[in-house]
């Protein structure tokens, strides 16, 4: 039989009741360290793991570094944390009286991420949501952020219970959909829309990555997964496109250098562009 459904009403309910529930009334919200201060947090999602949504979240984060604004990385995808390599960053995150000191890349993004934290980068995470969840909640309680204009948060991907707590627990100001071409076929980018619509988050936009191919001697584009469905898609869900990213050998070899600080596309030159204009306003 069925379990009756948890009567939700206010009073009864607590923060540590409610936990996971996405009808619960209560703010799940974790509050700031004390000696941070954000201006803007953007969270970057996707349906499923591997269609890029670290690659995108660290590409809009150098863009807005490079414009001049003070920027942070949260890579709260804790069973596969991929930010510190992208920015050969090796060294290990480091605590004082204050709380837990994000890593800094070449040009200052403050990086905080589980493999800052691992002994060896290759152990695996094999904790279970509760704990995934945790810790991401703990790297925004005590890690000092200090003064950011915009901290980006690589997702758990997915639309399960650790991004969902996520979701409840980080006031996030606007959310960005990465997906791929195939993604956009089976719908998947529609469950993570459909997630952050519900959680009443502003979506800022779609990105499609790995969207095509081009012929590096005659330039010709090659859509590899057939006609691309993008359009059709944020008609239908009306959210606007950021931008569309190739598959790019040049980049993927600056990931695995740890280079990545230093690309020169501008595939995403237009996203940063528009997420900013949305955010000035408020700034
Ligand atoms: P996710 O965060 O969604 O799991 P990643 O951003 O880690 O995915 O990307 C998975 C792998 O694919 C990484 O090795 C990354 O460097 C590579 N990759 C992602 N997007 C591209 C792209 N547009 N061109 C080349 N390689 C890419």
């Amino acid at each position: 039989m069925k379990e009756k459904e948890k009567d939700c009403s206010e009073s009864e309910c607590t923060k540590e009741s409610c936990e996971g529930c996405e009808n619960s009334k209560q703010s799940m919200l974790e509050d700031l360290n004390q000696y941070s201060s954000i201006k803007n947090v953007v969270g970057v999602i996707s349906g499923k793991g591997g269609v890029g949504k670290s690659f995108v979240t660290a590409m809009l984060a150098v863009l807005l570094n490079r414009k001049g604004y003070k920027v942070g990385i949260l890579d709260a995808d804790i069973t596969g944390p991929s930010i510190p390599k992208m920015f050969g960053i090796t060294k290990k995150a480091m605590g004082n009286e204050l709380g837990i000191i994000p890593e800094s890349t070449e040009n200052n993004i403050k990086i905080m991420s589980v493999n800052l934290l691992l002994e060896k980068e290759d152990s695996p995470v094999i904790w279970r949501g509760p704990i995934l969840a945790n810790t991401v909640k703990q790297f925004w309680t005590e890690v000092v952020w200090e003064d950011l204009d915009y901290l980006f948060i690589d997702m758990p991907p997915g639309t399960g219970d650790v991004p969902l707590t996520v979701f409840q627990s980080i006031p996030l100001d606007g959310i960005v959909i990465v997906s791929s071409p195939q993604d956009l076929v089976s719908m998947i980018v529609k469950k993570a829309y459909n997630m952050a619509k519900m959680m009443n988050i502003p979506i800022l936009g779609l990105v499609e990555n790995m969207s095509y191919i081009q012929c590096p001697d005659c330039g010709k584009k090659i859509n590899l997964f057939g006609e691309s469905k993008l359009n059709e898609i944020s008609n239908e869900i009306g959210v606007d496109i950021l931008g569309r990213i190739p598959i790019d050998p040049t980049i993927a070899k600056l990931v695995d250098e740890g280079n990545f600080e230093t690309f020169s596309c501008d595939y995403l030159f237009d996203a940063a562009e528009k997420i900013n204009n949305i955010f000035t306003k408020n700034m």
